[in-house]
């Protein structure tokens, strides 16, 4: 709805009024509407032949020849890790026409918290060996939730602080049990956020100015982020400073 003021002339005298505009806002539905229907039909579609290209992958891994060249085994090392990552990215576009449908289910079980934090750090430290992320803390709370979900969340959290930090820097996962809750923050020394962009990052398909040409990404990861949190009941948030780096946490609420 827009409310605008205008001074207008009648009968030869300046007056001031008040004008309504109440915008039709129909259209501008329809068209979300479509690009949602757009997100939904094309990501499903390519999931078919992505996920017959991933399982040929994966024989190809195992058919592999012992004496093999290490040039023909590069080639096929490099396609499965590209392959896994159009996976990644294809789930991510699926997870989004999820969460615009009302469909993102959680399936949740007791598991291992802090079993599950240090897992996921060692999956992410696998994939990045020069980088140094640091733990701290623990929750020591057999947690009931969707593990996989969670692990997406901060693996999605860690993979933004290496991504927008230099590699001489620390990454710290700090994990700490407060009253009725779990707080996880996650600190990276890079580039931070300015604090008008701060509020925006966790909007679907929202991504900060010019520098980010640089970086990959859809800018959809923060948005699964929040809806994964927030459907646990939980809270995701960030502190940033420019130049100084970023602190994204969230909580959990636990019943004890
Ligand atoms: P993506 O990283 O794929 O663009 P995200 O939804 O994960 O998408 O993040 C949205 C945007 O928030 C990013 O494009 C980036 O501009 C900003 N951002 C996220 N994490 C950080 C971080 N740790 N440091 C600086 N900027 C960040």
């Amino acid at each position: 709805m827009l409310l605008n003021a205008h001074r207008i002339e009648l009968e030869g005298q300046y007056k001031d009024w008040i004008l309504l505009a109440i915008e039709d806002i129909t259209d501008r539905r329809a068209i979300q509407q479509r690009k949602d229907d757009f997100l939904s039909i094309a990501s499903h579609e390519l999931k078919t032949p992505l996920t017959t290209i991933v399982g040929y992958m994966q024989m190809m891994n195992r058919l592999m020849p012992e004496n093999a060249s290490d040039k023909f085994k590069n080639v096929v090392d490099k396609t499965s890790r590209y392959v896994h990552r159009l996976n990644q990215l294809l789930g991510e576009l699926l997870d989004v026409s999820r969460i615009q449908t009302g469909n993102i289910e959680l399936h949740p079980e007791p598991f291992d918290f802090d079993r599950m934090v240090m897992e996921t750090i060692d999956g992410i430290k696998a994939a990045s060996p020069k980088r140094n992320i640091e733990l701290v803390g623990k929750s020591g709370t057999n947690y009931n939730g969707d593990e996989s979900h969670l692990v997406q969340v901060i693996s999605n959290l860690l993979s933004n602080a290496l991504k927008y930090s230099p590699e001489n820097t620390t990454v710290t996962v700090q994990v700490n049990a407060i009253s009725d809750f779990i707080k996880v923050s996650i600190t990276d020394r890079g580039m931070g956020i300015s604090h008008d962009e701060q509020a925006k990052v966790f909007d679907r398909f929202y991504r900060v100015g010019e520098i980010q040409r640089h970086y990959p990404g859809m800018g959809i990861g923060l948005y699964i982020c929040q809806q994964i949190i927030s459907n646990h009941g939980g809270t995701i948030w960030v502190e940033s400073e420019k130049q100084k780096g970023s602190v994204f946490s969230f909580t959990l609420p636990v019943n004890r």
